[in-house]
């Protein structure tokens, strides 16, 4: 990918691909910069071409071709990529060909910053294959007790090419990337940037697991201050090493353990600093206690450190990072206890849609009724299953690719009982809690984390964890 960089957007010929959220949102300001665009879309339903009509009516500039989004329309110049679109995607064959580049949204948001003539905001940089809406929530939390003007933004909230261009005057900006968005952001230089964890994930995306990791770390290309790791991952630093950074730019470890010098971590239920003090050496800064962080769970706390790495790289003062940890929330579907119904809690982490995120989750308790299963992904679930065994009660598996799991189970936990529901429809939920509910003892805890994707049954993963929490209230009810 050549990445030239593009000043005027007069005139261009634009192909978008994807009608979705960030599809309409980089086709409405590349048209408002001038831009002729065209948005593709292989799909062709009653809702998308509502879509389409709206778009087309309220942005002059804009045409939507829907029921094919193989071919490449003729005379375009670059292509604007929708995140899911996988890179075998026949349309980029054709621009391949063609010799036209093919970027994504945060690539145009990049090449837009500091448009209206002002000094463009930092990008604070997170990527992971779990924790990065959390880590990045954190951090927007502790750059906003520290009284900068900022937001968690990328791959979540607001479109980001919305945000760059709103004309709000941000400090600095939070940025979540997921690795589609960073394979398609070739120019992006992070401020700093953190790789939580990596552990394999879309990898039918990606083609291969070493695919996937080059991909999170274009996050650290060109940093200028700090490079943040994972000390318990080497993975997340060898992809510092490999990285061609700015001179003097750092790279800053995070540990649940002692830190050593140039690194975050904990001591007696401090969370300190020995990276952004004088004399490192010697020194260390006490950021804030272990239960400032919400929830306190391992994981959580080491999402806390890379938060709290990047923050201090950016300069911010330890007071803050500790009213910025008191004050965050984390989002729905995330570890959130549902109910305790007869002496079993009730909790949906159903936003452990990879098998590295259930054994979080799943490690958190002791004795659980698991409901598991929805799509792979290309996922194996071995290691899942046999570091979990040991504190599974009961399973109950619905979903497109649940066999998977139970052969997994089958194999590493033969013992357990296992309830298949061999349902995927929208009701299959109420069943599974039932199930679940019949195989609970007292003390234990049934736990959604379902360590695959959800859209063979919901639209997403909210919904998902809707209806368990609305099966969960259907029981409770009904007993009562
Ligand atoms: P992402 O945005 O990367 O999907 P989230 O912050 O939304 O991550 O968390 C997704 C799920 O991943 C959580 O529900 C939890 O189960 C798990 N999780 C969060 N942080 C970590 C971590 N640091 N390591 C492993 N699993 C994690």
């Amino acid at each position: 990918m050549g990445g030239r960089q593009v000043t005027s957007w007069q005139g261009m010929h634009i192909t978008v691909a994807g009608l979705g959220v960030s599809g309409v949102s980089a086709a409405r300001a590349l048209a408002g910069l001038g831009a002729s665009v065209t948005v593709v879309d292989g799909g062709d339903s009653e809702a998308l071409r509502e879509k389409a009509a709206a778009l087309e009516s309220s942005t002059e500039g804009v045409r939507v071709r829907l029921g094919d989004g193989d071919t490449l329309p003729e005379g375009t110049d670059l292509i604007v990529t929708s995140p899911g679109w996988k890179p075998t995607s026949p349309l980029f064959a054709a621009a391949a060909e063609a010799g036209v580049d093919v970027v994504g949204d945060v690539e145009i948001a990049w090449r837009l910053r500091g448009r209206d003539g002002r000094e463009a905001a930092a990008w604070l940089a997170v990527t992971g294959t779990n924790g990065k809406t959390t880590t990045t929530q954190m951090l927007a939390s502790i750059l906003r007790a520290a009284g900068l003007r900022t937001v968690a933004v990328g791959n979540i909230g607001t479109p980001i090419i919305d945000i760059v261009l709103g004309g709000e005057p941000y400090d600095v900006l939070a940025v979540e990337l997921s690795s589609y968005q960073l394979h398609w952001a070739p120019s992006l230089r992070a401020h700093s940037a953190a790789v939580l964890n990596l552990a394999p994930d879309h990898l039918d995306w990606h083609g291969s697991m070493e695919a996937y990791a080059a991909d999170k770390g274009r996050i650290y290309e060109g940093n200028r201050v700090a490079c943040v790791y994972n000390a318990a991952d080497k993975a997340t630093e060898d992809l510092v090493r490999e990285a061609d950074v700015e001179e003097g730019c750092r790279a800053i470890g995070f540990t649940l353990g002692t830190p050593g010098p140039s690194q975050l971590g904990v001591v007696e239920g401090i969370l300190v600093d020995r990276a952004f003090v004088e004399n490192r050496q010697k020194n260390a800064q006490e950021l804030a206690e272990v239960a400032d962080v919400n929830p306190p769970a391992p994981h959580n706390i080491a999402n806390a450190l890379a938060a709290a790495a990047l923050a201090r790289a950016f300069g911010v003062p330890p007071k803050a990072v500790r009213d910025g940890l008191r004050a965050f929330r984390p989002d729905a579907h995330r570890i959130e206890h549902v109910a305790d119904v007869d002496g079993v809690a009730y909790v949906d982490d159903s936003k452990a849609t990879n098998t590295h995120a259930a054994e979080a989750s799943l490690a958190a308790y002791e004795s659980i009724v698991w409901i598991a299963g929805g799509l792979a992904k290309g996922a194996t679930f071995d290691e899942l299953v046999s570091k979990s065994a040991k504190r599974l009660r009961g399973v109950v598996l619905i979903g497109a690719d649940r066999a998977l799991i139970r052969e997994a189970l089958a194999r590493h936990a033969p013992e357990v009982p296992v309830v298949d529901l061999e349902r995927t429809d929208t009701g299959a939920m109420l069943a599974a809690v039932r199930e679940a509910k019949r195989l609970a003892a007292a003390g234990d805890t049934v736990l959604l984390a379902p360590a695959c994707a959800s859209m063979d049954m919901f639209t997403n993963y909210n919904k998902r964890g809707d209806a368990f929490a609305e099966a969960v209230s259907e029981l409770a009810s009904a007993d009562g």
